[in-house]
C-alpha cells in the first residue's frame, strides 16, 4: 500500500530548516496551529533559533492518540520529517477517528537535525538520556573499550589498531556483546559514543512537557519514533522493547505484523537499550494501554554508520569544528543515516506510511 502521491520523495526535506517551514506550512494548510518549543541555549547552523515543533489533530481531551515522533537522533530526522509533511500533505487531518486524536513532535533533538548529528548540543544520545542520573546503569563492556570504540584520533593506523581489540572482544564474548558495549548506552564517558548524558537533558524535559499537555489523561496511546541507520538498506523494523507474549508485544504485533521485532528478546536488529524513550512511555502511562514501536530503517553497512559516528564525536570532542574536514565528515554522517536516492525515500515512505495507517485503523 503506498500513499496517494507518486513521488513520495518529494517530501523528505534538503536540511533542518526547510524541514521545519515544510512541517509549519503542511500544518497551515491542514488548518491546524502548531506550538513551537525553542531551545534555550543551542543556535541551528545558519546561526538562528532552534525549535520542537508540535500539532495536534482531533480533539485535545481525547482518550484515545497517536504520538509521532521525528529527530530524536537529530541527523535521522530527514526520515521523520519528510514522513510527517507527507501526511500532512495527504490529508492526515481527514483520516483521524472522531474519538482519536493525532500528535505530531516534529524535531526532537533539532540540534542534531541541524548541524547533521546523532547527538544533541551536550553530545548526549536522547534516546538514552531517560534514566535516573543519580544512580546511571554501568556498562562494563563499553568502559573496557572506550579509547577503541571512540579513538583519541582518526588515522589509519589508530583505527586499526582499535578495529583489532573490537574484533578481539567480539571473537570472546560474540558479536551481541559488543554490540550492546558500543550501543547500549553508557553514562561515565561524557566524550564517548553512546553517551546518555549527565542531566536531563532539553529534549527529554519537552518531550515529558508534551507529554504532560497534550497525553496525560489518555487511556489508549501508540508511539511511533522514527529511526534510521540500523539494518538492511531500505528494510524497515518495528521495534518493541516489550517480550513476546507480553500484552505490548501481543498489541504490536496485532498493528505491525512481522515486521515487529523485540530488541530485549534478541529478535531485533538492535540490543536492549538503557534509558530509552520506550522505557520513558512505560513509566509515564504505568499500566495503560502503550503500544511503542521505533521505525528503524535501514541505511548503509553497520561499519559505516559506526566509522561516520567515530569520525562525528573525534570532529567534535576533540579537533573541534572549524576543523578543514568538517564539511566532509558532516556529507559523511548525513548520508549514513539518510541516503538520498528516490528509491530509499520511497521504501521509507511506504514502511511509514503503512504503520501510521495500521495505527490509525486501531484507534478508531
Ligand atoms: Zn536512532
Amino acid at each position: 500500500m503506498v500513499g496517494m502521491s507518486a513521488r513520495p520523495e518529494n517530501y523528505f526535506p534538503a536540511d533542518y530548516r526547510s524541514a521545519r517551514g515544510a512541517f509549519l506550512k503542511a500544518c497551515a494548510a491542514a488548518g491546524l496551529r502548531s506550538v513551537a518549543r525553542v531551545h534555550p541555549t543551542a543556535k541551528a547552523r545558519d546561526g538562528k533559533p532552534l525549535f520542537l515543533d508540535t500539532a495536534t489533530v482531533g480533539a485535545h481531551e481525547a482518550e484515545s492518540a497517536l504520538l509521532l515522533i521525528s529527530g530524536t537522533h537529530g541527523v535521522e530526522g530527514y526520515f521523520g520529517s519528510g514522513v510527517q509533511t507527507g501526511l500532512l500533505r495527504e490529508g492526515l487531518a481527514r483520516r483521524v477517528p472522531k474519538t482519536a486524536k493525532v500528535v505530531l513532535l516534529h524535531a526532537l533533538n533539532p540540534y542534531g537535525f541541524s548541524w547533521d548529528r546523532r547527538v544533541d548540543d551536550d553530545n548526549a544520545d536522547v534516546n538514552r538520556n531517560f534514566i535516573d542520573h543519580a544512580n546511571p546503569p554501568v556498562n562494563k563492556g563499553y568502559e573496557t573499550l572506550a579509547d577503541a570504540i571512540a579513538p583519541k584520533d582518526i588515522s589509519p593506523e589508530t583505527l586499526r589498531a582499535a578495529n583489532a581489540r573490537l574484533r578481539a572482544y567480539s571473537q570472546t564474548h560474540g558479536a551481541v556483546a559488543l554490540q550492546e558495549a558500543i550501543s547500549k548506552g553508557q553514562y561515565a564517558f561524557p566524550d564517548g559514543l553512546y553517551f546518555g548524558g549527565r542531566r536531563r537533558s532539553w529534549s527529554a524535559a519537552m518531550l515529558h512537557d508534551v507529554f504532560r499537555e497534550e497525553l496525560t489523561w489518555v487511556k489508549k496511546l501508540i508511539v511511533i519514533d522514527f529511526h534510521t541507520g540500523l539494518g538492511a538498506h531500505g528494510e524497515g523494523e518495528m521495534i518493541s522493547e516489550d517480550l513476546p507474549g507480553s500484552a505490548p508485544y501481543l498489541r504490536a504485533k496485532s498493528l505491525w505484523g512481522a515486521r515487529v521485532k523485540s530488541s530485549e528478546a534478541g529478535e531485533s536488529v538492535s540490543v536492549p537499550l538503557t534509558g530509552t524513550i520506550d522505557k520513558a512511555f512505560a513509566r509515564w502511562m504505568k499500566d495503560r494501554d502503550l503500544t511503542f514501536a521505533a521505525l528503524e530503517m535501514g541505511t548503509v553497512a553497520t561499519r559505516e554508520v559506526f566509522l561516520a559516528l567515530r569520525k562525528d564525536n573525534w570532529l567534535h570532542r576533540i579537533a573541534g569544528a572549524a576543523h578543514s574536514a568538517t564539511e566532509s565528515i558532516r556529507r559523511e554522517i548525513r548520508g549514513a543515516f539518510y541516503p538520498d536516492t528516490q528509491d530509499w525515500k520511497r521504501k521509507a515512505w511506504t514502511a511509514a506510511y503503512e504503520a501510521v495507517g495500521a495505527a490509525l485503523a486501531a484507534l478508531g
